[in-house]
């Protein structure tokens, strides 16, 4: 069984629904994650953010957008009046339940189970026109088997057992369809896999079945060397190491959601990102090889807020950074970047959520400074211990960028290195023109 997953822009039009059955009628059997359609889940982010804020009136009028342009999808979607009148009524149910929120007391809780609305939307469309089309196929709720734990990580015996029960059910259907991102968490309420969400569901599912392979099919053709946002001339790469790939998607490749690596890695299972505009283009593979040294791609991830660290303590002293990282587990705050020097510490987090506390607690040993609006760039690819001249051609390609860290040596996949995020775009060109 494979999986394949269609972002939002692949889903993104009664256009582009049509078209994705070409993709994936083919008799092979399959699991199909889709995502929201494009832009549904920033609009119900906004809905989310208007409700919270107790503009009912605003909150009402983005809602009565959001419906004005789905009315529209399935007026071109569907040939059939009974197609389309059972897509009305499905509307018709979505948006009222988002329009009974105007009325009650809003917390996270309900700004998740808006968040939900996308995905279940485009599934049960897609899955509507698939009937209408006699294809046969079965609509597997991802709030059956998707489950998120205490730590908000993945239950993975849970969602094994679970999505095993219901495809189960269908011994003899070849063709799935399910909601990527959202999910159930510990507590049993509608949760998410985080925005990006729908790429991480399809690695989860693929893992749990055991798939042979996983599709990502999106609008670009794989994973570039640099992102193509910011960068004129960028290039897909045909093939990526696990490791490789998931230091990409972590450190700000949009392609990936930042974590969705792991489980195809953990069950060796190939992942392959395609494009669903132009299927015959060979895209990326991300397999367990090891595709020779050479540094293959760079990225970037924002919003990064550095903590620098003295303390005299430290000088010729065991023990001091234990007490540090203690506070930062404690405070369930994960650290991307860390420098030392004999008196001082320098490490980085984008989780800011506890970061006064944090101060805090630090400040009753050591003197802290706290630098915010920096980007980490990393450059991705096989750097082996016995290979020179890397640092070299990277910082030479740097040599007109002021750099706050760096950091070489804590994997043989990851150069990274700190710089104001005015300077991101400058950075990314510099690499692009120096390494490449
Ligand atoms: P989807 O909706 O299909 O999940 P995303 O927008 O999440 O699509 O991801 C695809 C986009 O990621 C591309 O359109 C591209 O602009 C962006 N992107 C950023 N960095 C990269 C990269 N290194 N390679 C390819 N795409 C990238
Ligand atoms: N719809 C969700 C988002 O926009 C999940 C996804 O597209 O992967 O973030
Ligand atoms: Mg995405």
């Amino acid at each position: 069984m494979r999986v394949l997953k269609f972002g939002g822009t692949s889903v993104g039009s009664a256009e582009r629904m049509q078209e994705l059955v070409h993709l994936i009628n083919d008799g092979v059997p399959k699991i199909v994650v889709l995502s929201a359609m494009s832009g549904t889940t920033n609009s119900l982010v906004e809905i989310a953010n208007t409700l919270y804020a107790k503009e009912n009136d605003a909150a009402n009028r983005l809602i009565d957008a959001l419906y004005l342009k789905y009315n529209d999808v399935i007026k071109q979607l569907y040939k059939t009046s009974e197609a389309l009148n059972k897509s009305k009524g499905l509307l018709d149910s979505h948006f009222n339940y988002l329009r009974a929120f105007t009325m009650d007391l809003f917390t996270v809780n309900e700004e998740r189970a808006i968040l939900a609305q996308g995905e279940l939307l485009s599934t049960t469309l897609f899955h509507y026109y698939l009937e209408e089309k006699n294809i046969d196929s079965v609509l597997l709720p991802a709030l059956n088997f998707m489950r998120i734990d205490e730590n908000e990580e993945p239950d993975m015996k849970y969602i094994e057992t679970n999505i095993k029960s219901e495809l189960a059910k269908y011994l003899n259907k070849k063709l799935f369809i399910t909601q990527g991102y959202i999910c159930r968490n510990a507590f049993g309420e509608i949760d998410n896999l985080k925005r990006g969400g729908s790429d991480y569901t399809a690695t989860i599912i693929g893992a749990a079945i055991q798939s042979d392979e996983i599709q990502i099919w999106t609008d670009i053709d794989g994973m570039h060397n640099n992102d193509p946002r910011i960068v004129e001339k960028t290039h897909p790469i045909a093939e990526l190491s696990f490791d490789e790939a998931a230091e990409l998607a972590y450190f700000g490749a949009k392609i990936l959601h930042p974590t969705c690596i792991l489980p195809a890695q953990m069950r060796n299972i190939p992942v392959r990102l395609l494009n669903t505009m132009q299927p015959q283009a060979k895209g990326t593979v991300i397999t367990s090889k090891i595709s020779g040294d050479s540094i293959k791609a760079v990225a970037a991830k924002d919003g990064i807020t550095a903590i620098k660290i003295k303390s005299g303590r430290m000088l010729l002293a065991y023990g001091f950074l234990r007490s540090v990282f203690e506070i930062f587990e404690r405070y369930k705050t994960p650290i991307d970047m860390i420098t030392t020097s004999e008196v001082a510490v320098s490490l980085t987090i984008d989780n800011t959520k506890n970061i006064d506390a944090i101060k805090k607690e630090l400040k009753e040993f050591c003197t802290v400074e706290v630098e915010t609006d920096l980007t980490i760039v990393c450059i991705v690819g096989s750097f082996t211990a016995e290979k020179q001249g890397y640092a070299l051609r990277i910082f030479e390609a740097l040599k007109n960028i002021p750099i706050r860290m760096i950091s070489y040596g804590g994997s043989e996949n990851n150069v990274s290195i700190l710089v104001d995020s005015k300077l991101k775009k400058d950075t990314l060109i510099a690499l692009n023109k120096g390494l490449f």
